[in-house]
């Protein structure tokens, strides 16, 4: 995939805007993860990134449509996609980051971990804004916690599995008795 780092250094005082629509920047992460999640409407991030003091304010929306599985039927879910952002990104503190790892682990090695917590890293000394992780982050932000087929989707029936949109299955409703279920599961003998 494009890099997608911008220097915070070279940005305008009066900021930089971005229009980010490379469905790679989704697709690959989606991919690498291997959700259950397709797009189905072209996702489009704009971005705005305003310099300030000790990091940057970065400020967007992000538009686009996928498809998840429903919370109860496992069916298509399509979901609209339409969030708003506003963060500030402070600049990692180069010089701690390093002495706080070293001297708790005294392992230089394990430094990439927390440079993999921030959207700022740095490039030969230089601050970096990744917006691909800006993008990647505000969409998964963006999912809904219990995507539904529809609001009133009727889910599954819990003893045959069958798919209760399509009409009703049959089966006798459980009336939830835990003592009638130890009952029901016990054979008469044959007299
Ligand atoms: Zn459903
Ligand atoms: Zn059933």
């Amino acid at each position: 995939m494009q890099n997608y780092r911008i220097s915070i250094n070279d940005l305008p005082p009066d900021g930089k805007d971005f229009d980010l629509n490379d469905q790679d920047l989704w697709q690959t992460p989606l991919r690498e993860f291997k959700m259950d999640c397709r797009i189905s409407g072209p996702l489009r991030a704009r971005i705005s990134v305003l310099p300030a003091e000790g990091g940057c304010l970065v400020r967007g929306e992000l538009r686009g449509q996928v498809i998840l599985p429903c919370n109860r039927c496992a069916e298509d879910a399509v979901t609209d996609i339409r969030s708003n952002f506003e963060e500030f990104e402070e600049l990692p503190d180069e010089y701690d980051t390093d002495a706080g790892l070293n001297a708790q682990s005294g392992n230089a090695a394990s430094s990439p971990t927390l440079e993999a917590e921030s959207r700022i890293v740095y490039e030969r000394n230089a601050p970096m804004l990744d917006l691909a992780a800006v993008c990647w982050e505000e969409f998964m932000l963006a999912l809904p916690v219990n995507p539904l087929c529809k609001a009133d989707c009727k889910g599954l029936c819990a003893q045959c599995g069958a798919n209760l949109n399509n009409g009703e299955c049959g089966c006798i409703p459980d009336e939830g008795d835990p003592r009638l279920a130890i009952l029901r599961g016990l054979t008469l003998p044959k007299s």
